[in-house]
């Protein structure tokens, strides 16, 4: 609709940051850290995963054991995270469909700026403000971080090991699982011919 278009102000307005509930595990309140710098607060906690985190071949189950071991630190523009999220993995192999399941460790560092800093930051990060994360009432989201940080992280081709060879193109089954002499004899068709000849009564033909 061109004519509401018209009505947006150009300018980007902060006031569209999320609101965050901080009775969500993913949601971390600095309040305690009290915008002192170098003042630090750890946060050692397991939450759920939350839902869709992850690729369409390889994910973390929702609600599974996310192991957060994280370091709030005061800094003069806002409060940087360091830290790691160790997360289930669930997916399947890209070779053989074999499901796959594993462990991921991400390293997770952020900035989230006090509202009134986010200018400044703005300004030193070039303008580059589309990531800008920001405190909302002095509660940070972890979760677009960690989101960025597994999916990064996250094999494009997980495999249920390195040497996976797949799937027999003829019969569709496990290579792994087969005898290493696996194979389907390729008959010459005019040998096929013969040896149904030697059969009686002969098998129907089906070639046309
Ligand atoms: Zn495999
Ligand atoms: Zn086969």
């Amino acid at each position: 609709m061109p004519a509401s278009r018209a009505r947006v102000p150009v300018m980007k307005t902060r006031s569209a940051a999320p609101r965050l509930d901080p009775r969500q595990p993913l949601v971390l309140d600095t309040h305690e850290l009290g915008r002192r710098p170098g003042s630090m607060r750890r946060v050692h906690a397991t939450v759920p995963a939350p839902p869709d985190l992850g690729t369409p071949v390889i994910a973390i189950p929702t609600r599974s054991d996310v192991g957060l071991e994280l370091r709030l630190e005061s800094v003069v523009e806002g409060v940087l995270v360091t830290g790691t999220a160790a997360l289930h993995t669930s997916g399947e192999c890209g070779r053989c469909l074999e499901p796959v399941t594993g462990e991921l460790v991400v390293d997770l560092q952020e900035l989230y700026a006090y509202p009134e800093a986010v200018t400044r930051v703005q300004q030193q990060a070039g303008g580059d403000d589309d990531d800008e994360l920001v405190l909302v009432d002095e509660l940070l989201g972890l979760e677009p971080v960690l989101r960025d940080a597994v999916v990064l992280a996250l094999p494009m081709t997980p495999l249920c090991n390195e040497n996976c060879r797949g799937l027999c193109p003829q019969c569709g089954e496990r290579l792994d699982d087969l005898p290493a002499d696996h194979g389907h004899e390729q008959v010459d068709p005019r040998w096929a011919a013969l040896a149904a000849l030697q059969t009686s009564p002969p098998a129907p033909e089906k070639e046309s």
